[in-house]
């Protein structure tokens, strides 16, 4: 199977093999690793406090998520190099999901912007409600943004950008 299409963009057979099941979607908040290289580098493993992360038998292995331990925490987003965990709330309202996701980029976003909503592919899918925005030390420079967003955008919003920047 073709892993990763060349412009490094996760293809569906990529993502499948990542996002927990719809049961476990519907029950609230749960973390996914888009994490598709064999790269020694595991600190997603060593932040997680409830033992979700499977351990790594070998640094160069891609993390496996016990979507029944995680809460959703986020404690592995910040940690993660690669920016490559969100977490994911199906259960946050009737029409409404909560994306959570690593943000590096200044200036950040406030507490109700509504901000653009963004694909892996950096394409605009819509918009999207900022709720929460983490950036204490515990972060180490990478702040955690809550975004609600529509329920149907909620495995294609991976980023956003604040309104009239960049
Ligand atoms: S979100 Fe929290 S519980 Fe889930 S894998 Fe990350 S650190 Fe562990
Ligand atoms: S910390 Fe991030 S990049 Fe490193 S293995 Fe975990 S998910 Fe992948």
């Amino acid at each position: 199977m073709r892993m990763l299409a060349e412009n490094g963009i996760a293809t569906p057979d990529d993502l499948a093999q990542v996002v927990p099941p719809a049961a476990r979607l519907a029950r609230g908040p749960v973390a996914i690793a888009e994490c598709f290289q064999n790269i020694p580098c595991d600190p997603c493993y060593h932040s997680c406090k409830q033992g979700a992360i499977k351990e790594f038998t070998d640094i160069n292995q891609r993390p496996q998520i016990d979507f029944d331990k995680c809460n959703g925490c986020g404690t592995c987003m910040s940690r993660c190099p690669g920016l490559a965990i969100f977490v994911v709330d199906a259960a946050y309202g009737e029409q409404e999901a909560l994306v959570k996701l690593p943000y590096e980029f200044h200036p950040l976003p406030a507490v109700g912007d509504v901000v653009t909503a963004v694909n892996r592919a950096g394409q605009a899918v819509g918009e999207a409600r900022v709720v929460r925005v983490q950036n204490a030390q515990a972060q180490d420079r990478t702040a955690i943004i809550w975004l609600a967003v529509a329920k149907d955008l909620m495995m294609e919003v991976r980023h956003c950008k604040v309104k009239g920047v960049g």
